[in-house]
């Protein structure tokens, strides 16, 4: 487990870089954003240019209430690039893997799980516990996990200062599996956070995968340094991209 790691070069006690890659692995950023978001950026060339230096052989696009971005970028990417969406719910923030529609708002917790799962997805949880951003806190993390709500946690979240023990012990009590995801809202920080797992080709098989994870992560959260470009998106431009969809590999 990551205590037992030696730290990086970043001399982060809790950073562990991405390792080189190994034949046959699938190297995983779990929650990326781009300029769809709103709060980022980055834009689809950036992001593309960004993904093939970073040495991850899938990503999983997760804008705020979006995605949009997700055809634009599967066109270039192919496969490599899996449809996900960051969305609010009453408790805090959640994530869904492996989407063919939008995640509707105003949903607890437990009913944007099943919004989730109806659709084939798969549910992960971003930034649980984390005081600085609207996140899932103890209390609700631990009923999701004793209601089976969870399929995958964030323990890496490459905006964030650290990573929590009481998170670990919780994951582990429940064997819920544990991840990374950079967070990224720059484009430079694509693949600084996020788990190496046996390769997979659908969600089921990501389910399988996840299992044997191994999540790595270190703090990257540079400021953004041009004004944001403004990308209008619409429910409407949502929910016609994703109609028809029925697959996202
Ligand atoms: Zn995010």
């Amino acid at each position: 487990m990551a205590s037992e790691k030696k730290p990086n070069a970043a001399n982060e006690p809790w950073a562990f870089d991405k390792p080189e890659a190994v034949l046959g692995k699938a190297v995983v950023d779990c929650h990326t954003h781009t300029h769809f978001s709103g709060d980022s950026n980055t834009s689809i060339d950036q992001y593309v240019t960004e993904f093939e230096k970073s040495g991850l052989t899938h990503v999983f696009v997760t804008d705020h209430q979006s995605i949009a971005a997700f055809p634009l970028l599967e066109e270039r990417l192919g496969s490599r690039v899996i449809c996900g969406q960051e969305q609010r719910v009453a408790e805090g923030e959640v994530i869904g893997l492996f989407l063919t529609h939008k995640i509707p708002p105003g949903l607890t917790l437990a009913d944007a799980s099943k919004a989730i799962r109806d659709q084939g997805g798969i549910v992960y949880l971003c930034h649980p516990m984390d005081s600085k951003r609207f996140s899932v806190d103890l209390e609700t993390l631990v009923s999701s996990a004793e209601n089976r709500c969870l399929d995958a946690i964030e323990l890496y979240n490459s905006k964030s200062a650290s990573i929590n023990r009481q998170l670990i012990e919780i994951a582990r009590k429940f064997e819920i599996p544990m991840l990374g995801g950079s967070d990224s809202h720059v484009a430079s920080a694509i693949g600084s956070s996020g788990a190496v797992m046996p390769w997979f080709d659908s969600a089921p098989d990501f389910l399988a995968a996840v299992k044997h994870a191994t999540p790595f992560g270190r703090r990257c959260d540079p400021r953004k340094s041009w004004p944001l470009q403004v990308v209008p998106t619409t429910s409407n431009q949502d929910s016609e991209l994703a109609a028809g969809r029925e697959s996202v590999l």
